[in-house]
């Protein structure tokens, strides 16, 4: 393959892709195809057939969803929110280029708006034309695209938003700034005053400083601080965590959860609460 980048090994006639995020340990995937495969303005985009978990998006070399897991992140990062406002219009999904989140927030019919803020218009174009089981290919007239950092487009509003969800990758690149403070005062601002956020906040195996610290600047501006955790098989070390601030509202206040999903239930909406000792903030 031309231009073959260094993620991507071929290892006994086999083409691997090969995540090293990480210093000491490698992840490695059998891959079928390379179904689609370009360097964007801000990073290398491609999306990969595997053996074992289907069509995946990859962004500088690190899974972001795949078509046989993806379903537990993205039902986690939006019903969990949308059951604790009670009742919201305006939602804004900052990053979440897979459209997986807006797909999820779009099977509330009391949302009247979904603004989808994603930095790379090409993550968007080749999640909704080859991994539609992670984006649906998302048609719904409530969601609007708009192609622009989050950062910038959260500076831009005042007691606009009910809900904002932080679907955002890992912070390096375009994302680092995703995780700082500044970022997190300018999301209180653009919320209505019982508006609440959610972001993702990495692992708790291994990195604990990144939720931490996280969890400390949502803390440290809203009155209601909560973690829930799930299980990414694909994301390094299984569970993940979500970190949530909100102005008012703590309850999940769906009785009968009705909307049609993989992974999320009623009992989960609670029970994604019950945090490990080690995670005790
Ligand atoms: N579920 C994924 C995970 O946790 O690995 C993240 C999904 S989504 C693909 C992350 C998206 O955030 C990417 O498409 C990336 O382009 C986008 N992104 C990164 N930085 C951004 C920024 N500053 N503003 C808007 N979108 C951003």
């Amino acid at each position: 393959m031309p231009d073959q980048p260094k993620y991507l090994q071929q290892l006994n006639g086999d083409l691997w892709l090969i995540e090293d995020e990480r210093e000491n340990m490698k992840i490695s995937y059998r891959i079928k195809e390379v179904v689609f495969s370009k360097s964007s303005a801000f990073q290398h985009v491609m999306i990969l057939d595997s053996y074992d978990f289907g069509r995946m998006l990859v962004l500088d070399g690190v899974v972001q969803t795949t078509s046989m897991d993806g379903y537990i992140y993205n039902e986690m990062i939006s019903h969990i929110p949308l059951s604790i406002h009670p009742n919201p219009k305006n939602v804004l999904i900052i990053g979440g280029g897979d459209c997986g989140a807006a797909r999820e927030a779009a099977k509330y019919s009391h949302v009247e708006n979904i603004d989808m803020v994603e930095i790379d218009e090409w993550v968007v174009k080749v999640c909704k034309e080859y991994l539609q089981e992670v984006s649906g290919n998302l048609s719904d007239p409530r969601v609007h695209f708009i192609f622009d950092d989050g950062i910038q487009h959260v500076k831009k509003y005042k007691n606009h938003y009910d809900v904002i969800i932080v679907d955002s990758s890992d912070p390096i690149g375009p994302a680092k700034q995703l995780f700082e403070r500044s970022f997190y005062q300018d999301i209180y601002h653009a919320l209505k005053e019982d508006g609440l956020m959610v972001c993702q906040s990495q692992s708790p195996i291994f990195h604990m400083d990144v939720l931490k610290q996280t969890f400390g600047h949502i803390q440290n501006l809203f009155p209601v601080t909560k973690l829930y955790t799930t299980t990414v098989p694909t994301y390094p070390g299984g569970l993940w965590s979500f970190t949530l601030g909100s102005k008012k509202y703590q309850e999940i206040h769906v009785n009968h959860f009705d909307k049609k999903t993989k992974y999320v239930n009623q009992a989960i909406l609670h029970s994604c609460f019950n945090l490990p000792e080690f995670i005790q903030l």
